[in-house]
């Protein structure tokens, strides 16, 4: 194996090679990134081959903040014959395990994106021989390998594998979803993906139902509101702008209009804190952390703004900020942090308190 490929947005190749680099060096698995900017990805070359396939393995997909997607690389080809790409691609693939699916990709980016129907329509006879070579299974089977070829022009690719349970499960380690038309705002999308990638479906339907409590913090027009009251949930909204008169009507939402850092909750047993304010990203997981430690609220999911040009070091200040309060007040939690496709210069975190966390707060 060569090394890691990693997706990202256009533009955070830097904070994604940051990460790789940082979490690499920490395992003692060296090597160098090669990247472009804007290009949409992160290749980490490792120095010694026959550590690729522990990094991935060590390396927790979730655990990446500004990674898509997480694929070990076997080779890297070029100059790709045009009347039969699929020859050399078998040769390195007949060296590889058995796979159980197949996507052939590209970067996300302006460059790469006219790749999009070659890759698409490539799959098909690529899947075959694959299949003739028994290198795929017959049957698609997402619990095995799943082979990546990732073009970066019609003649050469990366050609590796993604592991069950350490990868993204979208193509090109994207959720691509439906912006609803009656949403106020687009940015319910942001909400919406992280609520899918943060929660199995099981845990949506166990966690986040009909008749739970939310705040919102910043919630003007309601985008995020609208993700809530869509699935049953009675949320108070805090913000001085003007809400959706759509969701006043919905008879779920009540509106205060006061600064988010000063409201404290009437009732103390909020179901999920929301927050999407445009502030400092230090001051906003200060806010979360308190929220979690006075038991206000059960679990949260937060935007941290990050206009700046650092920024994989501002997320992991401010994410060792709200651990470390935490930490300190002898709570558990689970917190998982990532750039979502509907971010923009910002990341979502989800933090959810662990073990029973009503007794353990009231025992206080
Ligand atoms: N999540 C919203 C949606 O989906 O429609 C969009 C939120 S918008 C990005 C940020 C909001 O935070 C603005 O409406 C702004 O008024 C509000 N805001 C900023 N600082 C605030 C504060 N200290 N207290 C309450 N709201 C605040």
């Amino acid at each position: 194996m060569l090394g890691i490929l990693l997706y990202c947005r256009p533009g955070f190749e830097n904070d994604c090679a940051n990460e790789i680099q940082d979490k690499a060096g920490a395992l003692e698995v060296f090597g160098f990134v090669k990247t472009k900017r804007n290009s949409g990805y992160v290749f980490y070359q490792c120095y010694n081959p026959e550590e690729v396939e522990g990094l991935l393995k060590s390396i927790n997909y979730k655990q990446l903040i500004f990674s898509r997607q997480l694929i070990a690389v076997k080779a890297f080809v070029e100059d790709l014959p045009l009347d039969d790409r699929i020859t050399p691609i078998l040769e390195v693939t007949r060296n590889m395990p058995l796979g159980g699916d197949l996507y052939v990709e590209t970067p996300e980016g302006d460059e790469t994106k006219p790749l999009l129907t070659f890759c698409r329509k490539f799959t098909v006879p690529l899947r075959q021989a694959l299949k003739k070579q028994n290198s795929l299974t017959a049957k698609e089977n997402r619990k095995k390998l799943c082979y990546h070829l990732c073009f970066l022009d019609n003649q050469s690719a990366y050609i590796g594998f993604s592991v069950p349970h350490n990868r993204s499960e979208f193509y090109m380690g994207i959720a691509r979803l439906r912006s609803p038309s009656e949403a106020p705002s687009r940015s319910t999308l942001k909400l919406d993906e992280a609520i899918q990638i943060f929660l199995t479906p099981e845990e949506q339907e166990e966690r986040m139902h009909s008749g739970m409590r939310a705040v919102d913090l910043g919630a003007c027009p309601g985008g995020w509101t609208y993700q809530l009251v869509r699935r049953g949930l009675f949320v108070t909204c805090i913000d001085n702008g003007a809400m959706a008169q759509s969701l006043m009507d919905s008879g779920q939402v009540t509106h205060y209009m006061v600064d988010g850092f000063k409201y404290e909750p009437e009732r103390k047993n909020i179901d999920w804190l929301v927050c999407d304010m445009i502030e400092k990203p230090k001051r906003v997981a200060k806010l979360m952390a308190k929220w979690l430690i006075e038991g206000w609220c059960k679990e949260t999911i937060f935007n941290l703004k990050l206009p700046m040009k650092k920024r994989y070091q501002e997320a992991s200040e401010d994410l060792k900020i709200l651990t470390d309060m935490l930490e300190e007040a002898g709570l558990s939690y689970q917190l998982q942090a990532k750039h979502l496709y509907h971010d923009r210069e910002e990341i979502t975190v989800h933090v959810s308190l662990q073990g029973n966390v009503w007794g353990k707060q009231l025992g206080k």
